[in-house]
């Protein structure tokens, strides 16, 4: 992975390459901004980059033995046996501090607990990182550098954020540690002080679309309305090919197409359905996004202009009805309810609320 593989953020990648060029790199930098948008990756092109052998104008080569070991590191099939591997031995903090080179280290969170239970976010502890300081305060073995990713470094636990603090305070000469965050503001003040912030913002539709195309081989109409759906993350738009969401989507199809004839026992149902949603911001967006659809095709739109132009069929007989008429009042609705389960709102209400309004009351 190299610098100019990563998409969007070309202020970010500029000065950070400069940096590199130079050899000015900070040696503890915070990635901060969107879930989704690209910080991970950018942070291990960077790694790449201080572990090259050659480094031409800051940029890794991509061919040296430095960057071939990285590259195959990095394949999503290694990555994945790695995370399975730690998985197999919750109680053994370092599997999680995954060696992708002899000096480059990815720190990434347990989803699992040491007894072996789900967690529903991951956490970095305390022996995780004490393993992780060891191997900053160490001389780099191959390379003339070391670097040390720490994904989701705000789910590190107050035990693991102190002790993580006395490596960023005095940092050895030869290592760069790169903190990735979607909430930097959960990290420890003292942390983040001693960190260069470098942020990120969503990025731009078209770059997510693109991405889609060349990538992943969707239609490019398809890309567009993914991308336009997914508010500037890649990760979001990605997750909208998966099966889950499939599942998902289908799920609020069906729910639509049922809506009117539900008694208020079946309506407690749906809402309590819905509220069991592994992402209910997403289900919620998703909501809307159908819901606009109706509004589009009423007003005429043509179907393939639609963000789920694949199900048109199903939408259209809806659009006609009842739920046609209201799509607009129920769409903000949905709208609504994101913005509340953002904040304290009790989420089985919400629902409860939102299928009542659907089922037109
Ligand atoms: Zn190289």
């Amino acid at each position: 992975m190299r610098l100019a593989d990563v998409r969007g953020h070309d202020r970010v990648r500029a000065i950070l390459a400069r940096a590199l060029a130079r050899d000015r790199l900070p040696p503890a930098l915070l990635f901060a901004g969107p879930d989704g948008v690209g910080k991970k990756t950018l942070a291990l092109a960077v790694a790449q980059a201080v572990l090259c052998e050659r480094a031409p104008a800051g940029e890794a080569c991509g061919e040296c033995r430095a960057c071939r070991k990285i590259s195959a590191a990095l394949a999503p099939e290694r990555l994945e046996e790695l995370r399975n591997e730690a998985d197999r031995h919750p109680d053994e903090d370092v599997w999680r501090n995954f060696r992708l080179h002899p000096d480059l280290v990815l720190a990434e969170g347990w989803w699992l607990t040491k007894a072996g239970r789900a967690r529903p976010e991951p956490e970095i502890r305390v022996d995780q990182v004490r393993d992780l300081i060891a191997e900053i305060a160490g001389a780099p073995f191959e390379a003339r550098r070391r670097a040390f990713v720490v994904d989701d470094a705000h789910t590190m636990n107050e035990a693991a954020q102190n002790a993580l603090l006395k490596s960023l305070e005095e940092p050895p000469p030869r290592s760069h540690v790169i903190l990735v965050s979607a909430s930097p503001l959960a990290l420890r003040q003292t942390i983040r002080s001693r960190c260069q912030l470098v942020r990120f913002g969503p990025l731009p539709r078209a770059a997510v679309a693109a991405h889609l195309v060349e990538r992943r081989g969707t239609p490019e109409e398809e890309a567009r309305t993914r991308a336009a759906l997914a508010g500037g993350s890649l990760g979001a738009a990605l997750a909208f090919e998966s099966e889950a969401y499939g599942q998902m989507r289908e799920g609020l199809v069906a729910l639509l197409e049922r809506a009117e004839a539900l008694d208020p026992l079946a309506r407690m149902e749906a809402a309590e359905a819905l509220e069991q949603s592994e992402d209910p911001a997403l289900l919620l967006t998703t909501l809307r996004s159908l819901l606009r659809d109706l509004l589009a095709l009423r007003a005429g739109a043509p179907l393939e202009s639609l963000v789920h132009a694949d199900i048109a069929e199903r939408l259209a007989p809806l659009a006609s009805g009842r739920l046609g008429e209201q799509a607009g009042l129920l769409a903000e609705r949905a709208g609504e309810a994101r913005s509340a389960l953002r904040g304290f709102a009790n989420k089985l209400l919400t629902f409860d609320l939102l299928v009542d309004a659907l089922a037109g009351d």
